[in-house]
């Protein structure tokens, strides 16, 4: 993954607004589900506990409803006295049974513990002496705990469950005056307390799954919702909270039973009506903690889902928001690089979008405008420079090439002239010629008249020269007062001619103060072995010499 630094700005911007966003939605969302959990935990608390209570003074009612209601048949003298199977027992024992549908069975037992009577005649002449509730009700009033039927399994209709039929049993010795007489037994259905525990769960019971279990004394298992009871009991289910003696009101935890699930359970004892009642039973109202608290995970998932849709519009969002700076940012980047590049008519862009890029583009174009013109100006005084530098060096090319006195070439600009000149005849196969020209007994003069005369000569004879030769002709002091004059198109006779038409020329005519002067010239044209120019300059010196030897003031080859 890239560092962040190295990601765009509009980029870092997005991440750093969903990424906030996100964590907000989060943090909030579990604030919420915590806030609600409590809420639901209480309200489900509540409703348990409530249920858990009903069902206790309920079964608290029946089994101390089914011990009176023994205790009563059983000392009623005047119905007992005529015997144990009399037609009034045999009709009050219907009656009662009809008051009372939770009594699956009604009897009565003789001392030696055959049944005389019980409603529909069930049992009757059947003997039930060695059940317990037949033993214990000899000498006192009883209510046994719940025991799975053992006689009437075979003639009773089965349990609506279809678990195995079961009973609490209520007894009482039957009394003539101060004489037992028998025992008058009641077995009171569970399947009936089933019923009465039903009515009052809470009507969404069955949708939130909310159960009630029953344990006796010892923890164990005596009722259970339908068809749950053989299955926990195999499991070894025991009541799940360990009560406190003196406990009153229902206790709540979230406890895991036997098959594994957690579910909010409230417990509480059955508040026994009396000594003879109490079983000591504890009822059990349980609800899955998942779909207690199913609301509360959809709640949580809801905000959460929106929560993120929000962090993406939120990202997306300011991923446009940052593209709009980022996009201005680069107008100014790329007319920077323009700028840089030199590109003509170039400047930073004027920028309205936000009052800090406002004022970030108008200092960089003023900026980069100062420095254009400071560079505009550097570029022209360096042109200027560049110009009279130039200048100067054509002055002093043309200065090194110029003899000071005359204006004429002299050695070093003859030879210039001469490269090209000599290149140009060799090319075209024309002549080229050359006469070197020295004034007769100079030093004379100077002796004679002063080296300011001499000088005077010298410049006079120059524009002399220069006046009687061919414009394409070049001139050049040579030395002290000799003079070169280069001849292009000439040969070597047009050359002889011209050097003593300049004999003639200069021998007519008085040179400044000192009177007439005369010259002498050497003439050699370019050929044979003689073309640079001191071989031909050496030619001409010679034929010079020979001019001077013939007695001056005359040209010679
Ligand atoms: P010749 O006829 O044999 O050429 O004799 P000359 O006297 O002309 O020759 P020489 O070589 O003996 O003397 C040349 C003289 O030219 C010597 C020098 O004083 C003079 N001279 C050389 N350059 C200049 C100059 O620039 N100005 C002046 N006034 N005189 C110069
Ligand atoms: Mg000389
Ligand atoms: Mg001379």
């Amino acid at each position: 993954m890239p560092a962040i630094a190295t990601r765009s700005f509009r980029v870092q911007v997005a991440l750093a607004f969903g990424a906030l966003i996100a964590i907000a939605v989060v943090g909030l969302s579990l604030a919420g589900s915590d806030v609600l959990t409590r809420q639901v935990q209480k309200r489900v608390a509540f409703s348990l506990s409530m249920v858990a209570g009903n069902v206790a003074r309920t079964l608290a009612s029946e089994l101390f409803n089914g011990s009176v209601q023994v205790q009563q048949m059983a000392g009623l003298q005047a119905l007992w006295s005529d015997g144990l199977a009399s037609p009034r027992v045999s009709q009050m024992l219907a009656l009662s049974r009809a008051t009372s549908p939770d009594s699956a069975w009604i009897g009565v037992a003789d001392l030696d513990g055959v049944v005389r009577a019980a409603t529909d005649g069930v049992l009757v002449g059947q003997r039930v002496g060695d059940r317990p509730w037949f033993v214990a009700g000899r000498s006192a009033q009883v209510v046994g705990d719940v025991h799975p039927a053992q006689l009437l399994a075979s003639v009773l209709p089965p349990s609506a469950s279809g678990e195995p039929l079961r009973f609490v049993d209520f007894a009482a010795p039957v009394l003539v005056g101060q004489q037992v007489v028998g025992v008058l037994g009641i077995h009171g259905s569970i399947d009936a307390l089933v019923n009465a525990i039903a009515q009052l769960l809470p009507a969404n019971a069955a949708e939130r799954q909310i159960e009630v279990f029953v344990f006796n004394r010892d923890g164990a298992l005596v009722f259970g919702p339908g068809g749950k009871l053989a299955p926990y009991a195999a499991l070894g289910q025991t009541a799940p909270l360990a009560l406190a003696a003196a406990a009153g009101e229902p206790q709540l935890a979230v406890v895991t039973w036997a098959d594994g699930q957690a579910h909010l359970t409230a417990q509480t004892r059955v508040p026994a009506r009396s000594p003879v009642s109490d079983l000591g039973w504890q009822v059990a109202v349980r609800e899955p903690v998942h779909l207690a608290f199913q609301e509360v995970h959809q709640a949580t998932r809801l905000a959460l889902g929106v929560g993120g849709l929000v962090a993406v519009l939120g990202a997306v969002l300011a991923w446009w928001l940052a593209g709009r700076v980022s996009r201005n940012l680069s107008f100014i980047v790329r007319a920077a690089r323009d700028v840089e590049a030199g590109k003509h008519g170039a400047q930073i862009p004027l920028l309205h979008s936000s009052r800090e890029l406002q004022s970030l583009s108008t200092s960089l174009n003023r900026m980069t405008r100062r420095l254009l013109s400071a560079n505009q100006e550097m570029e022209a005084t360096v042109r200027q420079r560049t110009a009279e530098l130039q200048a100067a060096n054509i002055k002093l090319g043309r200065l090194a090439q110029t003899d000071p006195l005359t204006r004429l070439y002299n050695r070093r600009g003859l030879a210039a002239v001469y490269r090209t000149t000599r290149a140009v005849a060799l090319r075209s196969g024309r002549p080229l010629a050359l006469a070197m020209l020295d004034i007769d007994h100079f030093k004379r003069i100077n002796d004679q008249h002063g080296h300011d005369a001499g000088d005077a000569v010298l410049v006079a004879l120059a524009q002399l020269i220069q006046q009687r030769v061919r414009q394409a002709d070049v001139v050049a002091r040579f030395g002290g007062e000799e003079f070169v004059v280069l001849l292009p198109d000439t040969d070597l006779a047009g050359a002889e001619a011209l050097g003593q038409l300049l004999v003639s020329a200069v021998a007519a005519q008085p040179l400044s103060s000192v009177g007439a002067v005369t010259v002498s010239v050497g003439v050699a044209e370019v050929g044979g072995d003689a073309t640079d120019l001191s071989a031909l300059l050496q030619r001409a010196d010679a034929a010079l010499y020979r001019a001077k030897g013939k007695g001056r003031n005359q040209t010679s080859r």
